[in-house]
Order: structure tokens, then C-alpha cells, then sequence
């Protein structure tokens, strides 16, 4: 795939997070020149740090609620900026609908008046507490418009409104990933979603928490797949015709992901209850079907080797923090 974008240029808005910093190196890989957009809200210098000397590699601070600054002209626009894991959107709510509706609204129009192609990360949170199962595109969701999840979940379903309309009505050339639950290295420790909290928790030695029975389930797809379905998603040349879903469809419950992680860690952890949180849903699971027909992608990495990996990572991470000595 190397220099398979030679010369392209990119503009990547939520490139310092967990995902962004990681499809920034895929396409820097592939020969692109890239310019991220962040707020540092819950992304990282750090996770762009190797970059510091790459001249095809820039990095512009902002936060898109605001007018946007001076940016190059691209020729595609990938919009990944919005806090995703539920403790940090829910603790700005109105920034988070905000940056879902504003910061698309603007990414849109930036990317409309330079003729830019333009890719919405979206989520399987649309789809709520799903009442089909699995979950296909063309199912409307079950959403509750008023609770603690709604900036999210709202700001995403109104994100991808903006972004049909942008289509229907300037003729704008856009793509919707509807991502569902990534992990991978680069999350932070202090997350707060189910796969670096486990980890970090069996690393320490500490109680391990899981919310509600752990019945409730998810899909977990590695980062580096991901990324390959949304490179695949903004180059591919034949009509989409609305959103596709990009996940890894192997189902399992919290408890038996909690299972995994104790068994991979061997750590002496205690399993203990926290209460569910309001409206978390009960199963999720994509049905990836026009993801491999559109676009001839399936996820390769196996959640065993996609954890291993994580673990290695925040292994790394959190060990020379512990080892510092008390001041
Ligand atoms: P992340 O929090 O690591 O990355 C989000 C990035 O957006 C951060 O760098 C943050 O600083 C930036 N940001 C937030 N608000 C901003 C604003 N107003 N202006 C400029 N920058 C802003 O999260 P992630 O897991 O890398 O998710 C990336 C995208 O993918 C998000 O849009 C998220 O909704 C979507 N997504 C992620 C998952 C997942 O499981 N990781 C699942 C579904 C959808
Ligand atoms: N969860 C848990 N323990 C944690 C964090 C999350 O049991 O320490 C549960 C959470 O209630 C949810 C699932 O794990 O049912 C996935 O949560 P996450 O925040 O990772 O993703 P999302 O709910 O957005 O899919």
C-alpha cells in the first residue's frame, strides 16, 4: 500500500485521539500529506510525537465549535472530532452536541468550498438499545433524545443529517462510517471505556469493574482494521448510497471480555459490581455485509491477538509512571 496516496492531501479533525493519530500514520504510510485539526480536548501530543519531523505532517490547534482558522486546501476531509467514551462526552455535554453539530457543520462547509471529499465518523450509538439484532444500516435506532447518552448519540444521528443534506443539497461527495466499539494502544488510561479500564485495572492489581451483570454485550474491533475500512471507505469509487458499518461482528458479554483480560493478564484482581449505567445498551453487534460487499473489507485481527497487543502497550505506558519514585 506504500505511496499508494502519493501527493494527496488530507485533513484529518480529531487526528491527536485514539483513532485519528493512528489513520494519520496509515496514510502518511501510504504517501499522503496530512493536517490534523484538534482541540486536545481528549487527544495527545503524544500520540503524534514521532511525527514532530515529518514536513508532510502538520498540526493545527482549534476547536471546530469555533470559526475555523486558515488551513490548507484538501482533497479529502476526515471528521473524527468528538470526545467518545461516555465519561468524557457526558462531562461537557453541550460541547459534545455542539462539536457534533457546529464543528460538522463547519468541517462541511470547509470541505464543500474546496471541493474536498468528505468521510463523518460515526457510530453504532445510533442505533441506541437496539431492538434488532444484529444491527443493520438501515435500522432507524432506539434512541432516547433526552438522557445522559443523547449529546452523543443525538449529536451523531444530527451529524450524519448534516452530512446526507450537505450530499442532497451542495452535491457534496461524502462517506459515513458507522464505527463500532474500537480498542487499541494510544486510549488512554483514564478512559473510562470497558477495554482500557479492564486492562489498566488487571495491570495494577486493582479491582476490576464491570457495570451492571455483564450480560450486556459488544463487538470489539482492532484499531488497525478500523482504520483499513475507513481508508477503503473514503477511496472507494462506486456509489455508497448511505452509511456502512464498520466493526468487528464477534459478540461477547462484558463478563466474558473481563474473563479474557484476567486470563491473558494473570493478574490477581478482584471482579466487583458497579451499578449499569442509565441507558446502556443491552447487545450490539454489526452486520458488516455492505462494508464487505462495498468495499471487499472484513476485519483480520482476532480479538486474542488485537488484546494482547493493547496490553503490551499499556504495559509500557503505565510501567515507568509506577516505577517513578514517590517525591
Ligand atoms: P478520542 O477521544 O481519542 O478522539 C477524539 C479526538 O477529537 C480527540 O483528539 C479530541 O481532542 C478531539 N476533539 C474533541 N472535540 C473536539 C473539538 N470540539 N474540536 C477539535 N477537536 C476535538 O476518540 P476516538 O476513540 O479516537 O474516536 C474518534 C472518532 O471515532 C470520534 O468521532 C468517535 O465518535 C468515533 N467513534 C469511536 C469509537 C470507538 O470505539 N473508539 C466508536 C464509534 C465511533
Ligand atoms: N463497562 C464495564 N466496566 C467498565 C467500563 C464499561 O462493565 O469499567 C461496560 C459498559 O457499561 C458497557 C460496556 O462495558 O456495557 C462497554 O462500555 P464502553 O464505555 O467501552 O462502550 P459503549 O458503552 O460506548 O459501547
Amino acid at each position: 500500500m506504500v505511496g499508494t496516496r502519493s501527493g494527496i492531501r488530507v485533513l484529518v479533525a480529531g487526528g491527536a485521539g485514539f483513532i485519528g493519530s493512528h489513520l494519520i500514520d496509515a496514510l502518511l504510510a501510504d504517501g499522503a500529506r496530512v493536517t490534523c485539526v484538534d482541540s486536545l480536548l481528549t487527544g495527545r501530543r503524544a500520540n503524534l510525537a514521532h511525527l514532530a519531523n515529518d514536513a508532510r505532517f502538520d498540526f493545527v490547534e482549534a476547536d471546530v465549535t469555533e470559526p475555523l482558522p486558515a488551513l490548507p486546501r484538501v482533497d479529502w476531509v476526515f471528521n473524527l472530532a468528538c470526545a467518545a467514551s461516555p465519561p468524557h462526552y457526558q462531562a461537557d455535554p453541550v460541547h459534545t452536541m455542539m462539536t457534533s453539530v457546529l464543528g460538522t457543520g463547519r468541517l462541511l462547509e470547509f470541505a464543500r468550498d474546496g471541493g474536498a471529499r468528505f468521510l463523518q465518523a460515526s457510530t453504532s450509538e445510533v442505533y441506541g438499545d437496539p431492538e434488532r439484532h444484529p444491527q443493520q444500516e438501515s435500522y432507524w435506532g432506539n434512541v432516547n433524545p433526552t438522557g445522559p447518552r443523547a449529546c452523543y448519540d443525538e449529536g451523531k444521528r444530527s451529524a450524519e443529517t448534516l452530512t446526507f443534506d450537505f450530499e442532497r443539497q451542495h452535491g457534496l461527495d461524502i462517506r459515513v462510517a458507522r464505527i463500532f466499539n474500537t480498542y487499541g494502544p494510544r486510549m488512554r488510561a483514564d478512559d473510562g471505556r470497558v477495554v482500557s479500564n479492564v486492562i489498566c485495572q488487571a495491570l495494577a492489581g486493582d479491582d476490576i469493574t464491570v457495570y451492571g451483570n455483564g450480560e450486556q454485550t459488544r463487538s470489539f474491533c482492532y484499531v488497525s482494521d478500523l482504520v483499513d475500512g475507513l481508508l477503503r471507505l473514503m477511496a472507494a469509487e462506486t456509489p455508497l448510497d448511505g452509511p456502512v458499518n464498520l466493526g468487528n461482528p464477534r459478540e461477547l458479554t462484558v463478563g466474558a471480555l473481563v474473563d479474557l483480560v484476567v486470563r491473558m493478564t494473570e493478574t490477581p484482581s478482584r471482579i466487583v459490581r458497579r451499578p449499569l449505567p442509565v441507558d446502556d445498551p443491552q447487545r450490539r453487534r454489526p452486520d458488516i455485509t455492505r462494508a464487505e460487499t462495498l468495499l471487499g473489507w472484513s476485519p483480520r485481527v482476532p480479538l486474542e491477538e488485537g488484546l494482547e497487543a493493547t496490553i503490551a502497550w499499556f504495559s509500557r505506558e503505565i510501567a515507568p509512571r509506577r516505577a517513578r519514585p514517590a517525591i
